[in-house]
């Protein structure tokens, strides 16, 4: 579209400029066109954005910029005009579809200055006929601030996030803080957090821009800290991360004295918190956005995941960085934006309080037990717009009639919700849903019905198209609409009349942009308007290859009526939409927490129905440290089979109950065959865990989980090239995090830790490693491993189980149960396994003649045998290495050796006696 207008309006398309050749002295020093030096003035300004800049009715890129944008947005390439006697490459977009440029802009990695006109051209040429028209930069759109719901995800969390390192000292661990703002919905959250947990943090967020002072950035300690995140990173000065200018921006932003109501903030923090507001601040260029009071998100009061676990468990995204195939996808049942939103952050950080869970667990029963009541509420939430984004807009001056009605319509959807709460008897109202009860009570507020009056039900997105005050809302609107509609049933007769007169039943009254109203007649009936006695009334204006214009005095006279009469309705609607924008901002703290509880309550609605669709159970959760889940089931995969129609999931059961008073852990250490199941039964037990202290039901018949602090999750090779780590490197970093951070509260899942090394070194190192878990961590943990070896481990300590999943053979091929029953698997069948995918023939027959060599090699050797020989584990530090046998007094000639040492004076030795001396004194020492 913007393409083919582009083309229309294009002077020959140009290749972009060869390297600059010399030009003649006169062409160098040429002025720029008074638009051209307006860009180049905005461009040394804001350098490093693609500068778009209003001209009329298209959106315009220049020089390098242009190039830019034909090559990455697909905008064909113009030119306009010369500067420095080149020809100035140009692009542009029209008005209208700037945002479907803005989304690419964005993807493709830009950021973006849009300047506007600030003035009419008409305004301009009352300054004198040369005046150029008023333009100025009106926002800097970058990742972190979009506000736009074409250019944002209705169901995820655009967070703009500043990294601050606190002072501390160099003896002590690094703290940071993290403060994080939604601007598109006002979100604002702050935490301090350890070094261990930032990444986990970063990733829990997933923040579009990361701001870092640009000393951060290029200390190189910080590097390990970020790893994993993909979004922008925009380095800031250095004092933009100050904590007294914080406190000052947060205090002018919530417009408070004093910020003791909202708890207090560490220096950290607010320094975090101005960095945000600084460039919220310089990004909106003055417009300031609707924020919340910044919510301090404890580390204690949720469970710990880190990057490397949210990845591998694949909770909001999977591999594929796509919602399809993560748990998020499986559990969704949301039913706007915002219940999307707080559903994905719900999974993203499970609790870590027994109260709060079972709070949440009790929401989700009452709606199973009240199934009639919950469809009719997601009927009614269904119809209720994003409205934190839609006042987001309007707090930006962003925002038109269509965000207005999006607040009605939420507000009109919240009060029915209210009526359908106010069946059930409040006592019988779980805790949470008399709190969401309490803030839908504004739905029944003057301001809802002072919208429902003036807002017509159709609305156009920008207040200049105008037509969306509900007619009989304001008598000076009235008045004037019917003053435009008269003059438009006027112009109706008029065209009558006009064709009585000329006799030309073709004849038209039409309009367009360049001459206004006009009189069109074909070629063929032209002739008497230009030539006949009709031509005093009918004055030529245009000649068209099938039709002839003209104008005539009355109709310029009635065509300025109606303009007058058109403008002064929209001048009406612009006053009208801009007095309902305030009174919905100053009730902007209700409807933010209104529309706050509306997506918690589509969370809730959604995870009962998930429940009940799914058979879920409540899981029982407290303070113990047992895990035990009967009859499990993986979230994904269970829907994944039923939807491939490939056969019924076998469930199964997981028991890491206490089962010794003096030691906690318990470790089930599961060998099988490839293909069995086992990181399948791995990953559902940590999701069961995620989705039991988020508060959701599980997939289970029964499960009972003590409270998990830190889950842990890793799958032995998965390689990070990018950072330069080798598969087996980031393996051993992984386990390295997990050994140094796990508690006896935690649950770790291993999943073939040691694969990526050689056989030995590998086996070695898993051995270690699930002693570890198990005699200094004493943790929750789950094993999977291909080195059967391993399962000797049971033998010495005993909270060690060892499972393994069944499999039939059936002559050479393998069926698989995916059942998981004690004992140890025997063997991999890895070569069967390779058989099933399609090795060929003859390699799968060699394959067997080597394995039958190796078994027996090892057999014979009997190592595993004396690995299981070894003294237990030892937490002791290594011991010291070994002394020589001879201490330097016992040397016989230690002491003529000492008293040469002391008789010599070092400075008077050359470098070659020096050198000279030591040989002399070693060959002392050696005879
Ligand atoms: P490998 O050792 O080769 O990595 P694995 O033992 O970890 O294999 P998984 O990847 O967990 O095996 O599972 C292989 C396939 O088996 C899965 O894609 C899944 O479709 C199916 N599967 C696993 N567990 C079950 C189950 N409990 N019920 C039904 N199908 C299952």
């Amino acid at each position: 579209m913007a393409n083919s207008q582009r083309q229309k309006r294009s002077v020959d398309a140009v290749s972009p400029p060869k390297p600059r050749k010399s030009v003649a002295s006169s062409k160098k020093n040429e002025k720029p066109s008074p638009v051209i030096a307006q860009y180049l003035e905005l461009k040394a300004i804001n350098p490093g954005y693609l500068m778009m800049i209003q001209l009329g009715d298209f959106y315009e890129l220049f020089f390098e910029d242009a190039i830019l944008a034909s090559e990455k947005l697909g905008l064909t390439l113009t030119k306009r005009g010369t500067y420095q006697g080149q020809d100035i490459p140009m692009a542009g977009v029209p008005i209208r579809t700037i945002n479907d440029y803005l989304q690419k802009a964005i993807k493709a990695g830009f950021n973006v200055a849009i300047i506007d006109q600030l003035e009419d051209p008409a305004e301009a040429k009352k300054r004198g006929h040369k005046a150029v028209v008023k333009r100025d930069v009106t926002r800097l759109v970058t990742p972190g601030t979009l506000t736009e719901d074409t250019l944002l995800e209705a169901g995820e969390n655009n967070y703009l996030s500043a990294l601050f390192q606190n002072p501390s000292e160099p003896s002590q661990p690094p703290l940071f803080s993290l403060a994080s703002l939604d601007i598109s919905t006002g979100e604002f959250l702050v935490s301090e957090i350890k070094a261990d947990d930032l990444n986990g943090e970063i990733a829990r967020l997933n923040p579009s821009e990361l701001l870092l002072s640009d000393t951060l950035l290029t200390t190189p300690e910080i590097t390990p800290y970020l790893a994993g995140y993909n979004g922008t990173q925009t380095p800031v000065p250095h004092a933009t991360f100050s904590s007294l200018s914080g406190e000052e921006a947060l205090k002018a932003s919530l417009k408070v004295k004093d910020l003791e109501g909202f708890g207090t903030y560490s220096r950290g923090e607010l320094a975090a918190i101005g960095a945000v507001l600084k460039y919220v601040e310089l990004t909106q260029t003055g417009h300031h956005p609707l924020i919340r009071p910044p919510a301090r998100s404890e580390q204690t009061n949720h469970m710990a995941i880190d990057a490397a676990t949210r990845s591998n468990l694949e909770l909001i995204k999977s591999s594929h960085n796509i919602k399809k195939g993560s748990l998020f996808a499986a559990l969704d049942r949301t039913v706007t934006g915002s219940g999307a939103r707080a559903l994905a952050a719900q999974i993203s950080a499970p609790l870590y309080n027994v109260d709060a869970i079972n709070n949440r667990l009790n929401v989700i029963e009452f709606f199973l037990n009240n199934s009639t009541l919950r469809d009719n509420m997601r009927t009614l939430i269904r119809r209720t717009p994003d409205m934190a984004r839609a006042l987001s807009r309007l707090s930006l001056n962003r925002g038109g009639p269509k965000d207005l009605g999006a607040i009605k319509n939420g507000l009109i959807a919240a009060d029915d919700l209210l009526k359908n709460i106010e069946t059930i008897n409040q006592d019988h109202l779980p805790k949470l849903i008399k709190t969401i009860h309490q803030h839908l009570l504004f739905a029944n507020s003057k301001l809802r019905d002072e919208l429902v009056r003036a807002l017509k039900d159709e609305l156009p997105l920008q207040t200049r198209d105008g037509d969306f005050i509900n007619p009989s809302y304001n008598d000076d609107l009235d008045e004037q609409r019917l003053l435009r509609d008269e003059s438009r049933s006027i112009l109706a007769s008029l065209q009558t009349a006009y064709r009585e007169q000329t006799d030309i039943k073709s004849l038209k009254i039409r309009h367009n942009n360049q001459f206004g109203y006009f009189v069109e007649v074909t070629q063929l009936n032209a002739d008497q308007l230009l030539n006949g006695p009709l031509s005093e009334v009918f004055r030529h204006r245009q000649t068209l290859a099938n039709n002839v214009r003209f104008t005539t005095e009355e109709l310029i006279e009635i065509e300025s009526k109606i303009t007058q009469a058109a403008d002064r309705v929209l001048d009406i609607e612009k006053h009208l939409f801009t007095a309902l924008k305030d009174l919905t901002l100053a009730s902007s703290e209700q409807i933010s927490q209104l529309s706050t509880s509306l997506a918690q309550l589509d969370v809730f609605l959604a995870l009962a129905l998930l429940a009940e669709e799914e058979n879920y159970t409540r899981p029982i959760i407290d303070e113990s440290k047992t895990f035990q889940i009967t009859n499990g089931r993986h979230p994904v995969v269970e829907q994944a089979l039923r939807r491939a129609k490939s056969g019924p999931f076998i469930e199964n059961n997981c028991n890491l109950a206490k089962p010794s008073p003096k030691n906690t852990a318990h470790i089930w250490l599961l060998t099988g065959p490839n293909m069995a199941g086992k990181s399948t039964f791995l990953r559902q037990n940590a999701l069961i865990a995620i989705m039991a202290q988020m508060g959701c039901y599980v997939p289970a018949t029964k499960a009972h989980i003590g409270l998990i602090d830190r889950l842990f999750s890793r799958v032995g090779a998965s390689d990070d090239l990018a950072r330069g780590r080798s598969t087996f490197m980031v393996e051993m970093v992984e386990t390295a995090a997990i050994l140094n951070q796990a508690s006896d509260r935690s649950l770790v899942i291993l999943d073939e830790i040691g694969r990526g090394t050689a056989t030995f070194d590998g086996l070695s190192i898993a051995w270690a490693t699930i002693e570890y878990l198990h005699n200094k961590v004493k943790t929750r943990a789950l094993f999977a491993t291909h080195y059967h070896e391993l399962t000797c481990l049971r033998e010495k300590h005993p909270n060690i189980t060892n499972a393994t999943i069944e499999v039939k053979e059936w002559n050479d091929d393998i069926v698989f149960l995916h059942q998981v029953v004690m004992g140890a698997a025997d063997r991999s069948y890895g070569i069967q396994v390779a058989k099933l995918a399609g090795l060929p023939t003859p390699v799968i027959a060699r394959a067997q003649d080597v394995l039958k060599c190796l078994e027996s090699e090892a057999q014979e050797s009997g190592a595993i045998n004396q690995l299981n020989d070894l003294p237990l584990f030892s937490l002791d530090a290594p011991s010291e290495p070994q002394k020589t046998t001879e201490t330097p007094t016992e040397n016989p000639n230690a002491n003529q050796v000492y008293d040469e040492l002391k008789a010599l004076n070092p400075d008077d030795l050359t470098p070659r006696k020096a050198l000279d001396l030591i040989y002399k004194l070693k060959a002392t020492i050696n005879t």
